[in-house]
């Protein structure tokens, strides 16, 4: 009968085609989403704005610039309701307004340095002595403390970096999507618990951050001027940069220590020349600033209203993070996400397509330090926090839909262990299989605001993507700028979100949520 109904379509010429089970496709629709996304994409000229024209997307005034930029340009296409919305406070915003780092003796050598976020500032340029610590007990760390005033701080490093003899850039075999599609749920997570050298690794990371924690709070009491730091990976002129936030609340004391994050190369030459007794000059101008004025966080909020009257109260949600780091201009993590999601409903809007149910569009804020966006608006708008029932408004939430790893083309979907799901996106794939989406995975992914939605039981996805360079150059360094952004994936991209939410917005049924969540697994 199904076989038979997809023959007849075809014959016929209709515009409604019927995939496996009862998934009715509007093919005419779909086909105009993939011409207008191919041929008339905006979505590398979105990025340009976000990352180029814009810069860093931190919280504060870098954030909320690119922010108005966007609820402009939403509202040029269109869009109802575009704005920028306060989901609570979040503290002092910050910024970079001058970095410089060089050793002076034994000979001059500039170094790549970024400050870590929410860093404080050298008063103009300085010279400093280096201040070796090779303890890192934390006891030990109270000799130290009369010696402190005026210097760098150096942590001895004991790890070395080797070669990259792998490529930087992969993208997902066929083998490893087919592997994903057979996995059971749950299935990755238990692999990484059995991993004992993983739990070391993770065991040495703590108690390292616990340690330089104390180090900084002493360093801050006893006038240091700066403290290094560096990452095993920070190779190769890539700096994996990101921050100590517990500076933006309010009432923390003004710090005028500068953290700086390093080249590994840098660092362990200093460390060597230290260690021979080598002496060695620095000098550093490091100006950062703290924004206390407004200390609230915004997520962007747009929408193309629904138009079915028993439907249009229901919303299909799709999103990404806006907020970047702040050592490069966030073009993969997360401008690339954020563009899109905009190309998405660009191309839904200037199609003039009449949804059935509200399609709405989230740019969240404060992602990158604890999925503050995306987690306040579900915590205002669809669970009531005392129960953690869904709220009305919650219960018509059919999806959310999430992009945000990176600049890769999107090979399938993570189901988040939503296993009604499965067999409607199965379907909803077929008409870009050709576009290299294939992959279902009952499989969950983790880092990223659908699992906002996911913990309340609201159906939250996230794509599959190829990894492009994210693990190795750009996922928070400083080469993460628009000439690491793919255009013929980001295109691919818009096009199989748009597809995807209208898809939602057009279904006679929502998507099928888990099974209900209680009160008490809500609150883990
Ligand atoms: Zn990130």
């Amino acid at each position: 009968m199904k076989n038979k109904l997809l023959v007849a379509g075809l014959l016929l010429g209709s515009s409604v085609l019927a995939y496996g089970q009862d998934e009715k496709l509007d093919m005419a629709t779909l086909d105009k989403i993939r011409q207008e996304g191919m041929q008339r994409s905006q979505v590398m000229e979105t990025a340009f704005y976000l990352t180029d024209v814009n810069g860093p997307r931190i919280q504060g005034p870098g954030y909320v610039k690119a922010a108005n930029w966007c609820k402009d340009k939403l509202t040029g296409w269109g869009l109802q309701n575009a704005k920028l919305e306060a989901w609570g406070d979040w503290g002092k915003g910050w910024a970079v307004e001058r970095c410089y780092l060089a050793m002076t003796a034994p000979y001059y050598k500039s170094m790549i340095a970024v400050p870590r976020a929410w860093s404080g500032s050298t008063n103009k340029l300085q010279a400093a002595d280096i201040l070796f610590i090779s303890e890192t007990d934390t006891t030990a760390l109270e000799n130290y403390r009369s010696k402190l005033k005026n210097k760098v701080i150096l942590l001895d490093q004991s790890f070395r970096i080797s070669p990259s003899f792998k490529a930087d850039a992969d993208r997902f075999t066929d083998e490893e999507l087919q592997k994903m599609a057979g996995e059971a749920a749950g299935s990755r997570g238990q692999r990484m618990q059995g991993d004992s050298s993983m739990r070391r690794l993770m065991q040495a990371m703590r108690s390292r951050n616990v340690f330089n924690q104390k180090m900084r709070k002493l360093a801050k009491q006893e006038g240091a001027l700066g403290i290094l730091n560096t990452t095993q990976t920070s190779k190769d002129g890539t700096l994996f940069v990101s921050g100590d936030y517990a500076n933006a609340a309010l009432g923390s004391t003004p710090d005028d220590l500068a953290d700086l994050s390093i080249a590994v190369e840098d660092y362990l030459m200093l460390c060597r020349l230290m260690k021979a007794n080598v002496p060695v000059k620095l000098e550093l101008d490091v100006k950062t600033k703290f924004f206390a004025d407004d200390i609230k966080g915004y997520n962007v909020l747009a929408d193309i209203p629904g138009t079915d009257p028993k439907l249009k109260e229901e919303v299909v949600m799709l999103g990404a993070h806006l907020d970047s780091w702040h050592a490069a201009t966030g073009a993969t993590d997360n401008a690339a996400g954020s563009a899109v999601m905009m190309e998405a409903v660009r191309i839904l809007k200037t199609l003039g397509v009449k949804p059935r149910r509200t399609i709405r569009l989230a740019l969240w804020s404060g992602e990158e330090q604890g999925l503050h966006g995306s987690k306040n608006y579900v915590a205002n708008h669809l669970v009531n926090t005392a129960t953690n029932q869904l709220t009305k408004e919650g219960q018509n939430v059919s999806a959310y839909f999430n992009v945000d790893n990176g600049t890769g083309k999107i090979r399938g979907i993570y189901l988040q262990g939503n296993e009604a799901a499965g067999p409607i996106f199965s379907q909803w794939l077929k008409p870009v299989n050709d576009l290299g989406a294939t992959t279902v995975t009952i499989q969950n992914t983790g880092g990223t605001d659908h699992l906002s939605f996911d913990r309340f039981g609201i159906p939250g996805f996230q794509f599959i993507q190829d990894r492009i360079e994210y693990n190795t150059r750009t996922h928070h360094t400083n080469m993460d700028t628009y000439d690491h952004l793919q255009p013929d994936d980001l295109k691919q991209a818009a096009i199989i979100v748009a597809s995807f939410v209208y898809n939602a917005a057009m279904r006679d049924q929502k998507i099928p949520a888990k099974q209900p969540v209680t009160a008490q697994q809500a609150t883990r």
